[in-house]
């Protein structure tokens, strides 16, 4: 078995969306959490996603986690890989982005790499190396508050050399104007000048294509998921992949549906809003406070679900809160403890409802769906089509011989105002 693309990706619902990205270039895609320790089914399988925990963790572990994923996709053999960070850059000036590409390179003995961050559809754009969320320079995008990888400079070749020894260059949209044989010229030239790393503007969907197609031999790329959605077609050009009528085609879905919602960003609690509007009755709101008290508020909780479930009736459980409820919870238990109570009780229901007979699953929430997905002893994700950008419908093996959990894992600001309604209508 050989695959065509192999990717390791900084964090779960940013693997999720390459993955989404690379299904509706045509290729038939498995992400994995971590690397495994056994061998997932991988037959009829072009593209394999390793999702790590690695954007803001230390630089040693990012490396070490990173170079194991690569020995491991090339132990598939990978015949490109794709290092996946975020369409913003999130890193610090100590990493993570730098260190895990310079060591990815050297493992594989390549000279030079692409960083093409850009996602056009979703406002992520570069400019003569310059990153602009929408219409705004990145450090005035809002990401200069972000807590863990404030983004404080949108000049990228900046950026990136303070993270790494090596020297940084350009490919500017003028040398893309002029064509994929002009863009990799360019970076021949940039590699005979000992430019290992090369930011990579990119303003539309045509220049990705254009960068596709000048990197696809490169034996490393990295960069946002935009690019993902550029490279199959090239794939399909070289003869290494095949026309794929319906690479997000999955097993029948089967099962109870459940809604379990831990995000309290804005979208979610505007999602939460509409199916209780749908639903009356149909939600259940679990408390971080109330759950520190005993055992008593998580029953309640699993009780309803299941009445609910055996009426196949639409069912939600929700920690979402707006911002004042959650600080007083955070105020009274601390952030981490209240995080933890929740994400707790949400995986412990998804595990008890899915042995009552739940075979779909929404969970919103990034933390919450690795919550969720660790509690399930999820290991390997088919990922299926598309249900809003960014959110596929995926499924998990649990058991041998077994009909597939469906999965679809959305991260906080994510989907359209009815998607905890709309997924199930979606999914086939
Ligand atoms: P998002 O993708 O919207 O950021 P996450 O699941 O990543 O959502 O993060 C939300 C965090 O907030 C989780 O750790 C979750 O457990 C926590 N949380 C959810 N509801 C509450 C609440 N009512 N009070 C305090 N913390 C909460």
């Amino acid at each position: 078995m050989t695959i065509v693309l192999g990717a390791i990706a900084d964090d779960f619902t940013g693997a999720t969306d390459l993955a989404n990205n690379l299904v509706r270039g045509g290729m038939r895609c498995v992400q994995v959490i971590g690397v495994p320790e056994t061998l997932p089914d991988l037959n009829d399988v072009d593209a394999v996603i390793v999702a790590l925990k690695s954007r803001s963790c230390a630089v040693d572990e990012a490396v070490a986690d990173s170079l194991a994923a690569l020995e491991w996709l090339n132990e598939l053999g990978a015949r490109q890989l794709f290092f996946k960070y975020c369409s913003t850059f999130d890193s610090t000036d100590q990493g993570n982005i730098g260190p895990v590409a310079d060591a990815l390179l050297e493992r594989l003995g390549a000279a030079q790499t692409v960083m093409v961050p850009a996602f056009p559809i979703n406002g992520r754009t570069v400019y003569q190396g310059h990153l602009f969320v929408g219409d705004r320079l990145l450090n005035d995008s809002g990401m200069q508050h972000h807590p863990l990888t404030p983004m404080t400079d949108a000049d990228l070749v900046r950026v990136l050399s303070r993270q790494t020894p090596h020297t940084v260059g350009l490919i500017s949209r003028a040398v893309l104007a002029q064509g994929s044989e002009a863009t990799r010229q360019r970076l021949a030239d940039l590699s005979a000048n000992d430019v290992r790393h090369v930011i990579c503007d990119s303003v539309d969907d045509s220049d990705l294509e254009t960068l596709a197609s000048a990197t696809v031999e490169l034996s490393l790329v990295t960069g946002g998921s935009g690019l993902g959605q550029a490279l199959p077609a090239q794939y399909r050009q070289k003869g290494w992949l095949a026309e794929i009528s319906e690479p997000g085609r999955l097993e029948p879905a089967s099962g109870r549906a459940l809604v379990l919602s831990g995000s309290c960003s804005r979208a979610t609690l505007a999602q939460v809003d509409d199916f209780l509007t749908r639903n009356p009755g149909g939600g259940f709101a679990i408390d971080p406070l109330a759950l520190a008290e005993g055992e008593g508020h998580w029953s309640e909780a699993y009780a309803f679900a299941l009445s609910r479930i055996e009426q196949n009736a639409p069912v939600l459980i929700y920690a979402s809160a707006d911002p004042e409820r959650v600080k007083a919870a955070q105020a009274r238990l601390g952030v981490d403890k209240a995080g933890h109570l929740v994400e707790e009780a949400l995986g412990k229901l998804a595990v008890a409802l899915v042995a009552k007979g739940v075979g779909r699953l929404l969970v919103a929430g990034g933390e919450t769906s690795g919550a969720v997905v660790s509690a399930l002893d999820i290991t390997a994700l088919r990922i299926g089509e598309q249900i809003d950008p960014g959110i596929p419908w995926t499924q998990a093996q649990l058991k041998p011989h077994s009909a597939p959990l469906s999965l679809a894992l959305k991260s906080g600001n994510f989907g359209g105002v009815d998607f905890f309604t709309r997924a199930f209508e979606v999914l086939p």
